[in-house]
């Protein structure tokens, strides 16, 4: 799954990207979800009071919501992105917000001062309300939002690749180098994608109802021996062997 944020500051031109871009992306005949990261902490998709807040309050875990034309579910926590990524199916997965995660960005910004903020390597185009009277700032391309979208979807659907598999600053490490920087390398083009080792040749693999879940290349190697150990002593193994496990409560 492809994913992408758009990022910048309120007021920058920030929805309105995103949905052109979830749009054409569309039109392309790409699968499309999108993430909206709301920080007002007072946001609740449930009126207080209504029937579905109460199994919400009651049940302090998720809850869904069934209507005639809608289905909600709802987790009573803020959800990581990898938790939010596990339940989607789609070529791209476009997030609005989350700045700090790593994932190729385009930025939207008013101004030079926010340009300067927010620029590091993993963005790949600058959108928003600079794109009013910009086309470029230093070596990245600058896109109208509703006039430039196929040129801006044509950059995405180059540059956006399959998501890491732990998008996040405290990460393994096994690549000598953190997430941040890996997407930086890859579209910089000093490195590729496979060159994230936490998910490439696995030697095990943990699903949890029916999702991948990745693991660190210390864990599988930690996990792997200790099952190898029990296994070992078992008859009917042979060295080589493969082993499925599966726990069902
Ligand atoms: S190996 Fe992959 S998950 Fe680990 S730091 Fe590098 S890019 Fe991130």
């Amino acid at each position: 799954m492809k994913v992408l944020s758009v990022a910048g500051y309120h007021h920058t031109g920030k929805t309105t990207v995103t949905i052109e871009l979830i749009k054409e992306l569309r039109k392309r005949g790409f699968n499309v979800t999108s993430i909206k990261d709301i920080h007002n902490e007072n946001f609740t998709m449930e009126k207080k009071g209504s029937n579905s807040w109460k199994h919400a309050q009651a049940s302090g875990d998720t809850v869904i919501a069934r209507g005639i034309t809608e289905t909600y579910q709802i987790w009573n926590r803020q959800l990581s992105l990898n938790e939010m990524l596990s339940h989607l199916k789609s070529d791209y997965v476009v997030v609005e917000g989350m700045k700090d995660v790593a994932l190729p960005r385009i930025v939207c910004a008013e101004d030079e001062k926010q340009l300067k903020e927010l620029i590091d390597g993993t963005v790949f185009a600058i959108s928003g309300k600079y794109a009013n009277d910009h086309d470029k700032y230093e070596d990245l391309n600058v896109f109208h939002s509703k006039e430039q979208i196929k040129e801006l979807t044509d950059l995405v659907v180059e540059k956006v690749f399959h998501v890491l598999p732990l998008p996040k600053l405290e990460c393994c490490g096994e690549c000598g180098m953190n997430c941040r920087e890996m997407v930086s390398g890859i579209l910089a083009g000093r490195n590729k994608r496979e060159d994230c080792k936490t998910d490439r040749n696995l030697d095990i693999k943990i699903e949890i109802a029916g999702n991948d879940i990745n693991i660190v290349p210390y864990v599988q190697n930690t996990l792997k021996d200790i099952i190898k150990a029990y296994v070992n002593n078992l008859k009917g193994y042979h060295e080589g062997d493969s082993i499925d496990i599966k726990i069902r409560e």
